[in-house]
């Protein structure tokens, strides 16, 4: 785990690393307020080791602004300070620190401390990646691909650019778990997310909305190209196969399409792609529909 420390005083950085080096950390050293902050937003430590006094930002002001960081303010911080009074101490833990530690430090102290931040900082990323995890799939969950779907929009309403959405929903899988069992629904649904990941690119968020129903944010295109991506995905679900004893089972799932137009927030483009792939379920399954008010892909045009 990654350890940044932020000190004017060349001494202490060096005695605080060198003691933090033998826990096996990667310690990054700042000479001050301002590029601790900096180092902070550049390397994204696990952990930071905060000087109270220092003369271009104070360690509090400076751990209020980490605070007050949607992303910053994850990471703990641990105060250094010369002064031992309790209201300073006080003051450190109340503005959001998780502990301090009084200079000159026992070197034994420093370590045991850090030790025990980082054991919390690991569980909390790790309930923090859980919580957008689906545990059947190992998708990116619905929370997830709202906040994602909440970022490209936004994004896409202050610069202009291009944002697709993608709805798709097994066909008939309600037959799947009464004829076969809950079980191998299950195990369909996680080849099914299979080969929906298998069709994205990096940038391409695919996550499980829900039960049978799966989503792809698609930055970058709209919908006459995601349009494509879609109907790649529907060959690559109609290609699943599961072995069950004997039997063979294989799945279809029907696609609907949105873009975003600059105003559209990430509500109407759910709409938008839902109300798509509601025409394709009506029109047999197995398709790939596009909302209307989007471009036909080439194609069809
Ligand atoms: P349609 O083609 O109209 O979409 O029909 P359908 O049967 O797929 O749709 P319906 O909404 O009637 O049924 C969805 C089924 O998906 C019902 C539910 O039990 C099942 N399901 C939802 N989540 C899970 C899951 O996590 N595991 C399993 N095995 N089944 C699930
Ligand atoms: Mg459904
Ligand atoms: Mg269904």
């Amino acid at each position: 785990m990654k350890v940044l420390i932020v000190d004017d005083s060349p001494d202490a950085l060096t005695v605080a690393k060198a003691r933090l080096l033998k826990e096996g950390l990667e310690v990054i050293c700042a000479d001050g307020g301002r590029a601790g902050l900096e180092a902070a937003r550049v390397q994204h430590p696990d952990l930071i080791l905060l000087d109270v006094d220092m003369p271009d930002i104070s360690g509090f002001d400076l751990c209020q602004q980490l605070k007050a960081d949607a992303e910053l303010g994850m990471i703990p911080v641990i105060f250094l300070t010369g002064s031992s009074t309790t209201a300073d101490r006080v003051k450190g833990l109340d503005i959001g620190a998780v502990d301090y530690v009084t200079k000159p430090f026992d070197a034994f102290e420093l370590r045991a401390r850090v030790r025990a931040a980082l054991r919390t900082k690991h569980l909390q990323d790790l309930l923090i990646k859980h919580a957008r995890l689906d545990p059947l799939t190992e998708l990116p969950n619905r929370r997830a691909l709202m906040e994602r779907l909440q970022q490209e929009s936004s994004l896409i309403q202050r610069h202009d650019g291009s944002l697709s959405f993608i709805m798709a929903d097994i066909d008939h899988f309600k037959q799947v778990n009464d004829t076969h069992g809950h079980s191998a629904g299950d195990r369909l649904l996680q080849r099914v997310a299979q080969a929906i990941v298998g069709q994205c690119r990096q940038t391409d968020l695919p996550a499980r909305y829900g039960g049978e129903e799966f989503a792809v944010i698609v930055p970058g295109e709209d919908a006459s190209d995601a349009f494509y991506l879609a109907d790649r995905c529907r060959r690559a679900v109609e290609a699943v196969t599961l072995e069950l004893g004997p039997d063979t089972l294989r799945t279809t799932a029907s696609f609907g399409v949105a873009d975003a137009t600059g105003s559209s927030s990430g509500q109407d483009l759910i709409q938008a792609a839902d109300e798509a792939l509601y025409r394709a379920k009506q029109l047999g399954r197995n398709r790939v529909e596009l909302a209307a008010h989007t471009s036909q892909p080439a194609h069809l045009r």
